[in-house]
């Protein structure tokens, strides 16, 4: 197997995948495989009910909240959210990060007015603002906020305080890749495919105070309190999906759970920032306390290399590092699954490249 940055769908842990491999044809014995069994069935049902203890293990999410396996992408969630959480209020406050946060708002913008608590678009969201930046509205049925900006590689290095009203966060990009306090949120979300297990599946961690109150003429299957009452079992569930989580969230557990994870993530990250850092032929613009442990993006000094780059990057076993197609360059994407022995691999492979080009 090759060494995948990709921003996601996203690389699997290598001990996953042979395990659902192994568990392919016959899973645990019952003579089929786990995508063939109603997700009704006590076996189904025990698989489910393990993920998801084991996500609220790992992230030690408290009693009062409800976790809930969707789908529809983080994308469906940019309309569920302004539906189940405006309530009777008008407003909503977004924090305006990139490319994101710019889907969430003009999403919400269809059915409530928008306050844009704090942009970083003057600097080419090159940073996250401050919270003394944040001109938060009393007001407001929420704060929604992207934690980690997949495609700029902008990451918040603290979590924005907004008193009585909830903070919402799609932490797509950055969910268990670090340890964090999920009683200071109102609700989570996440699309599956980069840090839990593959597409199709969304994972929604919600206080169980903000549901229950969706706008009447919504769809049924946008009523965040239809899911919780169904245990996610309200219509067929993405299985395979959640299935696969599962097998990720004991793998999380044997790599020493998030905070394991969260010290390999932050070596990981500094070692690769250290390396573009110490070079004048590579570059990456963001302003260092909101560097992404998730996505690093940076830039050739020569961008008339960038092609060649992407070749040799390529034939050396090293995949989709080119850069989101908004930002240009390269971007290294290294969630969980990817080994520091990747990020070592890249590093060497940067080195030997700047050295053959410059
Ligand atoms: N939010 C963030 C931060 C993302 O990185 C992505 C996807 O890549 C999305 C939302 C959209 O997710 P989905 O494709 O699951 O709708």
């Amino acid at each position: 197997r090759k060494l995948n940055f990709s921003a996601g769908p996203a690389a699997l842990p290598e001990e996953v995948l042979k395990q659902a491999q192994e568990e392919m044809l016959d899973w645990h014995g019952h003579g089929l495989s786990i995508m063939e069994m109603s997700h009704r069935s006590k076996e189904y049902v025990s698989v489910a009910e393990q993920a998801e203890q084991d996500l609220r293990d790992l992230m030690q999410i408290p009693d009062n909240y409800k976790v809930l396996f969707l789908q529809g992408g983080a994308t469906t969630q940019f309309s569920m959210i302004p539906l189940n959480l405006l309530r009777d209020k008008k407003t909503a406050d977004y924090i305006n990060t990139g490319v994101w946060s710019k889907k969430a708002i003009a999403e919400a913008k269809r059915y409530c007015e928008v306050n844009i608590a704090a942009t970083t678009e003057h600097n080419n969201f090159t940073s996250a603002p401050s919270q003394d930046e944040l001109k938060l509205n009393l007001e407001a049925a929420y704060v929604h906020y992207t934690p980690n900006e997949t495609i700029g590689g902008v990451e918040f290095d603290y979590i924005p305080e907004t008193g009585d009203v909830p903070l919402v966060a799609d932490m797509s990009s950055s969910i268990l890749s670090r340890s964090i306090d999920v009683s200071r949120f109102g609700l989570i979300y996440a699309g599956a495919q980069k840090n839990i297990g593959p597409a199709g599946l969304t994972v929604v961690i919600v206080r169980d105070d903000l549901i229950g109150q969706m706008l009447p003429s919504a769809p049924t299957m946008f009523d965040y309190s239809i899911h919780a009452a169904a245990d996610s079992m309200n219509n067929t569930p993405p299985t395979f999906g959640w299935y696969l989580a599962g097998l990720i969230f004991q793998w999380l557990k044997r790599q020493g759970g998030v905070e394991g994870m969260q010290m390999i993530n932050q070596r990981k990250a500094e070692k690769l920032y250290a390396a573009i850092d110490r070079s004048a032929f590579y570059a990456n613009p963001i302003a260092v306390a909101n560097r992404s442990w998730m996505n690093v993006p940076f830039t050739l000094a020569d961008a008339n290399l960038d092609k060649r780059f992407i070749e040799e990057a390529d034939q050396a076993g090293l995949l989709n590092l080119k850069g989101h197609r908004s930002v240009g360059g390269m971007r290294a994407s290294i969630y969980n699954a990817v080994p520091e022995s990747a990020v070592d691999a890249l590093i060497a492979f940067m080195a030997e490249f700047e050295h053959k080009h410059s």
